[in-house]
């Protein structure tokens, strides 16, 4: 059994084998599918997309405005927002301009996820080599050790991704119900520079801001699904309480299991899903 577990993880690319003092304030409603904006009423905010808005309230430090059609970044160069082009679904997933990672709606209503709503898988590389590392020996400059339920765990300071793990746990610990909750906070990876197996694309671990738990309590969809390619209809399945998920949401982190292809031990620093 252990085996297989193993081998599955290796599959679905989240083993490693090996906010809130920076971090943006995150929208601890249970509906993040909203598109108001802010600054309605003025032309010039307006003409702003909501995603790149997302990305200006989510990651300050790098990111400090939009202007025709590009991220304007605080080291003054700029990165163009929407490439313009047509993408398949995979397409979205490996060839990801910062517009595509808004393609789809990370959904907080608790309800199974609906037919390819992926919301966290597409990532702009780019954009996200630029803010944690462009290799992993970039990445290991920002990682930082995080108390986690009797295990330290690497994480980066970069975007007060590390304050927000440790939010989380405080967070955690303090549950009347902690005891029932241990069971899945067991860590089985958050550091690992690697590809995304059988994609060209650099997986969320590369960058020191995603967290597997509970490997023994978890449903991946290739698991549960064996032989089914991306676009094919899958089942669905999830053992974690969503009042888990929801306490790593209060403080920035996605869940992988709100994704159509989910991964349930997967939780990822992704606060432009979660700034109001
Ligand atoms: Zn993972």
């Amino acid at each position: 059994m252990k085996k297989y577990i193993f081998a599955a993880l290796i599959l679905c690319g989240c083993i490693n084998i090996q906010c809130d003092a920076r971090g943006p304030k995150v929208d601890s409603s249970a509906d993040s599918t909203s598109t108001e904006r802010v600054g309605e009423g003025t032309p010039a905010a307006n003409d702003i997309p909501d995603g790149a808005r997302r990305l200006m309230a989510a990651y300050p430090d790098f990111i400090s405005g939009y202007a025709d059609g590009q991220l304007v970044m605080t080291d003054g160069t700029k990165m163009v927002y929407d490439d313009g082009r047509e993408k398949s679904f995979e397409q979205k997933l490996d060839e990801a301009d910062p517009e595509d990672m808004f393609a789809f709606t990370y959904d907080r209503s608790d309800k199974e996820p609906e037919y390819l709503q992926d919301a966290g898988r597409s990532r702009c590389e780019p954009l996200f080599k630029k803010m944690y590392g462009n290799s992993e020996s970039q990445v290991r400059t920002h990682l930082i050790k995080v108390p986690w339920f009797g295990e330290q765990v690497l994480f980066t300071d970069v975007n007060g991704a590390a304050d927000s793990l440790r939010a989380v746990a405080a967070d955690i610990a303090a549950q009347p119900n902690f005891a029932q909750l241990k069971q899945y906070l067991k860590s089985s990876g958050t550091f690992y520079w690697r590809k995304v197996r059988g994609a060209n694309r650099q997986s969320a671990h590369s960058y020191g801001m995603t967290i597997d738990i509970g490997v023994n309590v978890s449903d991946y969809w290739l698991w549960k699904n064996p032989g089914k390619k991306e676009t094919d209809r899958i089942i669905y399945a999830n053992r974690f309480p969503h009042e888990l998920v929801h306490i790593f949401e209060r403080h920035g982190f996605i869940w992988g299991g709100r994704w159509y292809h989910y991964d349930t031990m997967h939780f990822e620093y992704r606060p432009e899903f979660l700034v109001p």
